[in-house]
């Protein structure tokens, strides 16, 4: 029992900075296991949200179970027991002394003591909690981050600016520094509890104030180079916030459920210092707050070192009036509008099947529901297609594959179905040989077809497209392989004498298929890379929203027709089966049914872990070699290190 790990449980409230440390503890993945900390891949990307959901009590309206797809208390006990066999084995082969699990959602979602003992007790089959490090903010600006966070989950019923309720009361759990302590302090008893405060300064890191409670964390964990500030600019805010609720009241679902793009398009048309609250607003809530934070410095000696006297920072505080806001609003939605028709179409024609069904629309990369019954909202209705056809402009392009010259049209983007007249490859496959050649071959201006063959090139396909893999096959020393064919590979588990075999690896839209824990299928191909070699992925992911796992704690599937129907049974850990509701295929009923749409984030951090470097999305188009395609589920490239 005495050499269990210990467990140093990272918990930030909203805004403080979780996303920097964990992006940081994931990409020193490697580093920090040389030092001893395990940052779980049992658990799932970070957040470890995983490790919430097993904790959590189980109800259908639950967002996090409805996040994780769990249908029932049998598949959440599944998950948890699939959880706790997968960490017992990592923990036998790593032999940590210490394990990370950071999770800004274990406040959010365990808001009882039970809930909380809970996870303690399912973390304490195989290790020790140590210490729980408790991150808050100072709350000057605090209800503005409230509020962005809230237009950003698309939630307006209680931010209506038209009628605004008393915020202080309508404070949810997790704003509730007082109870959330109390909580933490009761159920993990005996391990030491360490809070540290957040704060609104451009010197200030997380990351930093983390890594700087422990030696073996110091030049470990780095600062992300891009710090991801999701605050609203203040331009911004209140006509986004008036929009949303009018499209909440209006029961605006297609707006509803688009608006992650919108935030992300408002964010890059208004750039800006972000919003704070007018004063007379918030002044009840802030008092809360205020006797909050003294609550907590009196108990805890460590917080008062950072309470501010100035709370009521009100420089810039300012609520635009109504005449402001309409013209604000009036600009936004021109140029939103524009932005989105033209997502839109991108979306809509990337997909070559005469009728948008809901899963093609997904797998396009946006959480849309659009299908060909459904209308559009007036504000996001497309002009004529051929208007929109004539926008674009019409370029030469030379298929990177066989070297057809043709005419392609930036206006219709496709990322599925033929496009070069001549050898039918699809713009995805374009992507993939252009990257292919660049990568291999150091040079984009011959085409497949024109080079001379080359062996000392070595690649691996994961059941690469016959349109370009049978010319890989004649140019490089080049092997196709198939999950449920042969040649056969399980990426999940490389066979011997793959290893470390090739100079590229083809991953195309197979990461989405692999049953079990995504990141297994990442550390194969990274496996199977040699020191420098590259990888080029290309896989559904949305870049703003949430990653779906459709069937948490699946291990085996099996499709079969029944009575002329399609069904899919699902098998689950301990051998729990059932049925699944709305299977989506791709390439067709019983081929592959897709279990998951990753997000860009957990895309990032799943290659960091796996330990690929120089990671690449490339979002911009090349018309000039076939690659015209909408803002999802863009092509990336990555190297292992030398
Ligand atoms: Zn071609």
């Amino acid at each position: 029992m005495t050499d269990l790990p210990r467990v140093i449980l990272h918990v930030g409230t909203e805004k403080t900075g979780s996303t920097a440390i964990q992006k940081a503890a994931s990409s020193a993945h490697a580093g920090l296991l040389k030092a001893g900390w395990l940052l779980p891949a049992s658990f799932g990307p970070t957040p470890h949200v995983r490790v919430t959901t097993a904790a959590v009590d189980f109800s259908e309206r639950s967002a996090l179970v409805r996040l994780l797809g769990l249908q029932n208390k049998k598949s959440q006990d599944a998950l948890r027991n699939t959880l706790s066999a997968d960490i017992a084995d990592e923990i036998q082969k790593k032999r940590p002394d210490t394990v990370l699990i950071t999770d800004e959602h274990i406040n959010v979602h365990l808001s009882s003591i039970q809930q909380l003992l809970r996870m303690r007790s399912f973390i304490e089959e195989f290790a020790q909690v140590d210490e729980v490090v408790l991150f808050f903010r100072r709350q000057d600006n605090f209800l503005a981050a409230l509020i962005s966070e809230s237009i950003k989950l698309g939630r307006f019923g209680i931010f209506d600016p038209e009628n605004p309720k008393p915020v202080g009361n309508t404070r949810p759990y997790r704003f509730s520094y007082q109870k959330i302590i109390s909580n933490f302090e009761a159920a993990f008893r005996g391990a030491r509890l360490v809070l540290k405060c957040y704060q609104e300064n451009p010197e200030y890191s997380t990351v930093r104030e983390f890594a700087g409670l422990y030696p073996e964390l110091k030049n470990r964990l780095r600062e992300p180079t891009q710090r991801q500030n999701s605050s609203l600019s203040a331009a911004v805010a209140m006509p986004l916030l008036i929009i949303g609720n009018q499209a909440f009241k209006n029961g605006n679902q297609e707006l509803l459920l688009r608006w992650p793009e919108v935030i992300a398009a408002s964010q890059q048309l208004f750039p800006g210092s972000p919003w704070r609250l007018p004063k007379t607003k918030v002044t009840s809530f802030l008092e809360d707050f205020k006797s909050e934070n003294e609550w907590i410095a009196s108990r805890h000696e460590q917080f008062s070192a950072w309470l501010n006297p100035t709370y009521f920072d009100s420089r810039e505080d300012r609520l635009p009036n109504r005449a402001e806001c309409e013209s604000v609003i009036d600009s936004l939605s021109a140029k939103i509008d524009a932005r989105l028709a033209n997502n839109l179409a991108s979306v809509l024609n990337s997909i070559p099947n005469e009728k948008f069904s809901e899963n093609r629309a997904s797998t396009a990369g946006n959480a849309l529901n659009y299908s060909s019954e459904k209308r559009l909202p007036d504000s996001l209705q497309l002009t004529e297609p051929g208007s929109v056809k004539e926008e674009g402009a019409s370029i030469r392009a030379k298929c990177p594959v066989c070297a057809q010259a043709y005419i392609i049209s930036t206006a219709l983007p496709a990322r599925e179905g033929p496009l070069c007249p001549r050898c039918q490859v699809s713009g995805r496959g374009s992507a993939i040989v252009y990257h292919f050649l660049r990568l291999a071959t150091g040079s984009t201006t011959r085409s497949l077809t024109e080079l001379r063959r080359d062996a000392s090139v070595k690649a691996l396909g994961l059941s690469d497209s016959p349109r370009y893999s049978e010319w890989l096959e004649r140019k490089f020393k080049y092997r196709n392989t198939y999950l449920h064919k042969r040649p056969r590979l399980d990426v999940t588990r490389p066979p011997r004498n793959w290893l470390n075999w090739a100079d590229v690896v083809i991953s195309a839209d197979v990461f989405e298929h692999v049953v079990g824990n995504s990141i297994e299928a990442f550390n194969g191909v990274f496996s199977m890379l040699r020191p420098g070699g590259s990888l080029i992925l290309t896989v559904p992911f949305v870049n703003v929203g949430e990653a779906i796992e459709h069937y948490p704690g699946l291990i085996d599937y099996r499709a079969r027709v029944k009575n002329g129907v399609e069904t899919v049974e699902l098998i689950f850990a301990g051998g729990i089966k059932r049925i699944a509701d709305n299977p989506v295929f791709h390439g067709g009923p019983g081929s592959t049914l897709e279990l998951r749409i990753f997000n860009r984030h957990r895309l990032l951090c799943e290659l960091e872990q796996a330990g690929f470097i120089d990671i690449q999305v490339h979002d911009d188009n090349l018309p000039e070699s076939g690659i015209v395609w909408g803002p999802a589920s863009r092509p990336i490239t990555a190297r292992k290190p030398q």
